[in-house]
């Protein structure tokens, strides 16, 4: 096939987009998405993560939410370390990681670190799992589980592991992680 240019691509397909909608696109002219020293992606809430959870359960079972846990707790510890490494100290680091969480629409997150324990207000986990109308009794935010746990053991430099208590996906109003020792 004739390879077509990036350019070309773009004004294709902004056109045809533009056909549809009046919004903004979320994309530059060269459709990629650069925010905050970084490329992003912008996913449908129908799409994900509920679709990734249910295909990757039909695969490895419970596994999956031990899965979605850990990259979670990858990416806090990276989130963290990441405005340490910017300068900011500790306590910063913290307000700023669940600042990102605002910035880029995750869930409105307030860690209090006495009682260590973490509250979102819409998840965008558990969103997805009410999206496809997929309300059950268990919570299902294992990213943002393990996201406040990477970031607390990043924090406090101690083991542990987020357990949560109270899920918007299970009709509480808000979801609740609390940060427990491990050993
Ligand atoms: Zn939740």
């Amino acid at each position: 096939m004739a390879l077509k240019s990036k350019d070309e691509i773009s004004k294709e397909k902004k056109k045809l987009f533009e056909s549809i909608t009046k919004e903004p696109p979320f994309a530059d002219g060269k459709g990629r998405v650069e925010r905050f020293e970084g490329r992003r992606v912008v996913l449908d809430l129908k799409y994900f993560p509920y679709r990734f959870m249910k295909e990757s359960n039909k695969l490895m079972g419970r596994a999956s939410t031990t899965l979605m846990y850990l990259v979670g707790k990858r990416c806090g510890k990276d989130i963290y370390d990441g405005y340490v490494e910017l300068g900011h100290d500790k306590d910063a680091a913290l307000e700023l990681s669940t600042a990102g969480m605002w910035y880029f629409g995750w869930g409105l997150v307030d860690i209090d670190v006495k009682t260590k324990e973490a509250v979102i207000y819409d998840s965008f986990e558990a969103d997805s799992f009410n999206l496809n109308k997929k309300r059950g009794n268990t919570p299902t935010c294992h990213f943002f589980r393990g996201v406040i746990s990477g970031i607390w053991i990043a924090y406090s430099g101690k083991a542990c592991y987020g357990d949560e208590t109270m899920c918007k996906a299970k009709g509480d109003k808000y979801c609740r992680i609390v940060i427990r020792a491990t050993g």
